[in-house]
């Protein structure tokens, strides 16, 4: 193949890599290089699909409900299909959990609608837990994500600007002389004034290519289980249901129920796989918390969330390497945060207004890592 050239380049299609190229499409020529064959096939493809306040901090919910509107009104172009729709999700807690809940309220009271929930409230919402869990908060406007019509948008999108996905294109060498050198396992080789590092999980083995240095992501592995829910309950009017502390979480999901035990197993980047330790705790907490019996499970997967070590996305230009731009460290909030984000790094490399007014580029610049 020919030296392939455009204005930028983006390593990595997944949703980090794919929200932000589409946005940039509208200014400039991009291109973007995934390595798997199928889209969505790391962590992309691999969540729980949910967007919910409880997740993160401030600076994380500031993102997130930047993003909102986007998933409630997506361009008329972006996809044939929703790309969500709304769920309601309920945080519960035991007696001895009150203070964490009440916590969490007071923190999450300027980002939802929350209503208090007593126990009977709380079993009305959600008729399969424990009658020890008394205490609720219920955000009725959470979303259920559909990461594959948000991939497939953002996908037409790049394309309807000109831009190119290049699938099956695992980035092996990245050299920088006047402008930045790309060549892929495959032997192909591509140019760019601009490269976006979008890997993921990968983001920190992207840099070392790059001769940048390393932030320090930390992927972890977390995993999901499917199984049947109990004959008679009307699955699909149940909400996302989560513990106050990280325990675990389980929504409905075609037909059957889903469940995480929200682990954060640290693991190397990777095609990860569930571990039967998380599965088996998976079913071992679904039953300790609620009243149903987890006969069989259905399908079982894990996916890897990465972190900056202050858990806050990395995002912004490299201060030691001109035209390396950081996109990384979404953690388990990467489809939710997904449309602000791409706004934010179509902003840094236009220059253009900056999009988010209760978040400020420093606190994603990756100068917090490097000074
Ligand atoms: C179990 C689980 C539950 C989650 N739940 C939620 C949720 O409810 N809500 C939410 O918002 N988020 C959730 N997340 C988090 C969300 O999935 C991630 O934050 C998001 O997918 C990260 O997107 P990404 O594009 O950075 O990573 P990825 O989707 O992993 O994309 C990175 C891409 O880079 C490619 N790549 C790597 N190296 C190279 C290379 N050398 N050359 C070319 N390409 C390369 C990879 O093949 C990959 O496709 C969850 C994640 C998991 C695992």
């Amino acid at each position: 193949m020919p030296l392939l050239t455009s204005d930028i380049l983006v390593i990595g299609g997944g949703i980090a890599g794919l929200s932000a190229a589409a946005a940039l499409s509208r200014d400039a020529h991009v291109r973007v290089l995934e390595a798997e064959e199928q889209i969505g096939f790391h962590s992309s493809g691999r969540s729980a699909t949910m967007l919910h306040y409880a997740l993160g901090d401030r600076l994380v919910r500031a993102l997130t409900l930047a993003s909102r509107p986007f998933f409630d009104e997506p361009p008329s172009d972006f996809a044939d299909v929703p790309v969500g729709r709304e769920m309601p999700v309920l945080v519960y807690a035991r007696d001895d959990e009150r203070g964490e809940l009440d916590v969490l309220g007071s923190e999450l009271a300027g980002f939802a609608h929350l209503e208090r929930l007593d126990g009977v409230a709380v079993s009305q919402l959600c008729p399969l837990l424990k009658e020890d869990a008394r205490h609720g908060l219920a955000d009725h406007r959470g979303i259920r994500l559909d990461p594959h019509a948000l991939l497939q948008g953002f996908l037409r999108q790049l394309r309807g600007s000109g831009g190119q996905f290049h699938s099956k294109s695992r980035v092996a060498k990245i050299e920088h002389r006047a402008t930045w050198s790309v060549s892929t396992e495959e032997g192909d080789e591509f140019q760019a004034p601009i490269v976006i590092n979008a890997a993921g999980a990968w983001g920190d083995s992207v840099a070392r290519l790059a001769g940048v240095q390393p932030i320090g992501l930390q992927p972890k592995r977390r995993t999901i289980i499917t199984f049947d829910g109990p004959a008679g309950t009307k699955l699909e009017e149940l909400p996302f249901a989560k513990t106050v502390h990280d325990e675990l979480y389980f929504a409905p999901e075609s037909g059957r129920l889903f469940a995480s035990p929200m682990d954060e197993i640290p693991a190397d980047p990777c095609d990860a796989q569930p571990d039967d330790y998380e599965v088996a705790l998976a079913a071992f907490r679904m039953e300790e918390r609620t009243t149903v019996k987890v006969e069989r499970i259905h399908s079982k997967w894990a996916g890897l969330r990465t972190f900056a070590p202050d858990r806050h996305p990395v995002c912004g230009f490299e201060g030691q390497a001109e035209g390396f731009f950081w996109l990384v460290g979404q953690g388990g909030f990467g489809l939710q945060t997904s449309p602000a984000m791409a706004e934010i790094v179509s902003a840094l490399i236009t220059k253009s207004r900056w999009p988010v007014a209760d978040v400020q580029p420093e606190d994603l610049s990756p100068d917090r890592f490097h000074g």
